[in-house]
Formats: C-alpha cells, structure tokens, sequence
C-alpha cells in the first residue's frame, strides 16, 4: 500500500486528513513544517506528497520547488493544499511544481480521486484498463 506524507500545520487539519488517509488504507507519514516535511520526504521516499501551501517560516510553495529540484526527491508526486480558492492560487502552485491541486476543506472523495489519479501516473499497475483508455486514448 502507497506511503504518503502529509505536511499540514493545523492540528485539526491533520487530523482530519491522516483519519482520511488511514480509512483510504494508506500509510501515513506526517509533519508540522516544511523543514521536517523535507527531511521526511528525502529520508522516507513517500509515494505522494500533500502539500499544505500556508505553513510557518518555508510555505508550501518554496518546499516544493526544493522537492522539485531535489533528484532524490523529484520525482514524487506533490498534491497542494490550499484554503485559498483564489483566482490564481492552482496556477501559482503548479508553477512551483505541484503535480495536483485540492482546495480545503478536504473531501473524501475528492481528495482519494486526486491522490490515485497521481499515484496511477507513477504506477501503471494500479491503472485499471478503463482508466487507462479514458485517459490515453485520442479522441
Ligand atoms: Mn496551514
């Protein structure tokens, strides 16, 4: 089963998205900061990453460009998190180098349809074939 890193600062928030992840039956790895998220992510090699983008000192945005430019850790997925559905906010998180974007509140089944969507992309065992034409084939 897939590992995945949370780095979200809100006690609350986190709590909620670790119950989410653990029902979804995946393994959970946590951090309050993106300092402690890096060094997680570099030592741990989750196989996704969820980013929350307002954290103390480095935001969620810097710790992604630096997973990005990382080579041992470049190549795992970063799904954003953000409070701010503003205009702008996906296009500033993917230019950062955010693989996927989910605006809070977190909802389950918005947040495990992103979650597999990026994880397929790295693992085509967990493609179902009707995934794989759907997103594959021309139209
Ligand atoms: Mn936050």
């Amino acid at each position: 089963m897939a590992k995945i890193l949370i780095v979200e600062d809100n006690p609350a928030n986190m709590k909620l998205a670790i119950l989410l992840l653990q029902k979804a039956g995946y393994s959970v790895l946590s951090a309050m900061d993106a300092e402690a998220g890096l060094a997680l992510a570099q030592a741990e090699q989750p196989n996704l990453i969820l980013m929350d983008i307002q954290l103390p000192c480095m935001d969620g945005l810097v710790a992604t460009a630096l997973l990005k430019q990382n080579p041992a850790t470049r190549t795992i997925p970063v799904i954003a998190l953000t409070a701010l559905a503003m205009k702008g906010d996906e296009e500033r998180c993917r230019s950062a180098g955010c693989d996927g974007y989910i605006a809070k509140p977190l909802r389950y089944q918005i947040l495990l349809t992103e979650i597999k969507a990026q994880l397929a992309k790295r693992d085509y065992s967990s493609y179902s074939s009707m995934e794989l034409n759907k997103e594959e084939s021309p139209p």
